[in-house]
């Protein structure tokens, strides 16, 4: 308990305290048993990594250590990039999706995004893309602000908003009274016009990219996940255009063909969840270097929490289905990163799907690269994180024991810096 006194005290510290920015440069050394380079593969040991204010300046086995500096041992401990979740839902939680965009207000559901951002931080990533805010609008550009300018601990985020829909489309309140006019938990547009005006709308209040729901529903027939896609080719590409306009990309729901194959083309910037992609989406995927993100994490969590056992063995399907479709993307060299899609299940136990990457298929290297480097080079952080390497943000996170031997222990995240401002330090949890 004490342990989680002292992590309130520094939350409250943190939440209060000026933004980073504006404190004076601190120097920090951090030592521990390993440090990984995720770009080489390669675990030094012992690793260090010199930090000054927000960035990193040396890493290595033995950095210069200047005599302001604070040194912190971290001991028998594994220091990485943070983490980078590529799939996340700050204003999701357990629970009835549907209820609760319909029953919770506004505020009160970014004041529990709030309260995602930092168990999710705690657990180690440091970084994150919101695929919507599913009927909270643009509500996640104040959180990621509010994390930008330290008055709330949280990951650096890239937002959406609300994420884009078709009338009768997958979070079109599907099931309700149509007297009732429920209203759909994504912004619906019908047309290319109303597809770029809709995009336009979404980057006045802050979208940092757009997300596009491309299919849906999905059921399993005769062994095959079929799912309708939902903007045609041409919409897509105008959409992928009208983000290009302003420096943004689109990214899409999409788990079966043609609608996965149909967005590649287009030139969108990852397919999620990618269930279902055909030899030829993948081979585009693999020579463009467009990201599956498959979130193997949250279908677990609908297993186990299925409310009936048709339910429960509906959501099997489809994952046995996945697993045998993720390995045919390993071996085609599709590019993976990480996405957990947080939300439906508890925020701050992601790390789960680390573990289920590499359950599936994937060596611990290639998938803490999947959750680190790839991760940053997909929301357009590539020079800034994803990996320890001198100018990029002092983003760093320890881990008991070598995540190469046991990957588990990426779900016992203990130390998290972000940014050079320390989180978490609790090594007894
Ligand atoms: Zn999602």
């Amino acid at each position: 308990m004490r342990g989680w006194r002292a992590l309130l005290l520094a939350l409250a510290l943190a939440a209060t305290a000026p933004a980073p920015a504006a404190e004076p440069a601190t120097t920090i050394v951090l030592h521990a048993a390993r440090l990984l380079d995720v770009d080489s593969g390669r675990m030094l040991a012992p690793g260090e990594v010199l930090v000054r204010g927000e960035r990193i300046v040396a890493v290595g086995t033995a950095v210069e250590r200047p005599r302001e500096a604070r040194v912190i041992d971290l001991g028998d401990r594994t220091l990485l990039p943070g983490f980078v979740d590529a799939h996340v839902h700050l204003f999701l939680h357990p629970g009835a999706e549907d209820a609760q965009t319909f029953d919770e207000s506004v505020p009160e559901r970014t004041i529990r995004a709030t309260l995602a951002a930092r168990a999710d931080l705690l657990a180690g990533f440091t970084a994150e893309r919101d695929m919507g805010t599913e009927g909270a609008g643009s509500a996640a550009s104040a959180v990621r602000d509010a994390i930008d300018r330290g008055w709330i601990p949280g990951p650096r985020l890239r937002v959406c908003g609300n994420a884009i829909d078709i009338l009768g489309g997958h979070e079109d309140a599907l099931g309700r009274n149509p007297e009732q006019h429920a209203l759909p938990n994504a912004t619906p547009a019908d047309s290319t016009a109303e597809l770029v005006r809709v995009i336009r709308a979404q980057v006045k209040e802050g979208a940092d990219f757009i997300k596009i729901y491309q299919t849906g529903k999905d059921r399993m027939q005769h062994g095959e996940l079929r799912a309708p896609y939902q903007f045609s080719e041409e919409e897509l590409r105008a959409a992928v255009v009208e983000a290009a306009r302003t420096g943004r990309r689109v990214a899409v729901h999409a788990t079966a063909e043609p609608g996965t194959g149909m967005a590649v083309r287009a030139g969108v910037a990852s397919v999620d969840h990618a269930y279902q992609l055909s030899d030829d989406t993948m081979r585009r995927m693999r020579e463009r270097g467009i990201f599956a993100v498959p979130t193997f994490a949250v279908l677990e969590y609908f297993i186990d929490h299925a409310t009936t056992p048709e339910a429960a063995e509906r959501y099997r399907a489809i994952q046995q289905y996945h697993v045998a479709q993720f390995r045919r993307q390993l071996a085609a060299g599709v590019p993976i990163t990480l996405g957990s899609d947080v939300g439906p299940f508890p925020h701050g136990s992601q790390a789960r799907e680390f573990v289920l990457l590499v359950e599936h298929g994937m060596t611990p290297l290639d998938a803490l690269r999947a959750g680190t480097r790839d991760g940053a080079r997909l929301l357009d952080w590539e020079r800034d994180l994803g990996h320890l390497a001198p100018g990029c943000y002092a983003d760093v996170v320890a881990v008991p024991g070598n995540p190469l031997e046991d990957i588990r222990v990426v779900q016992r995240v203990d130390f998290v810096m972000k940014g050079g401002v320390i989180y978490r330090n609790d090594p007894s949890s």
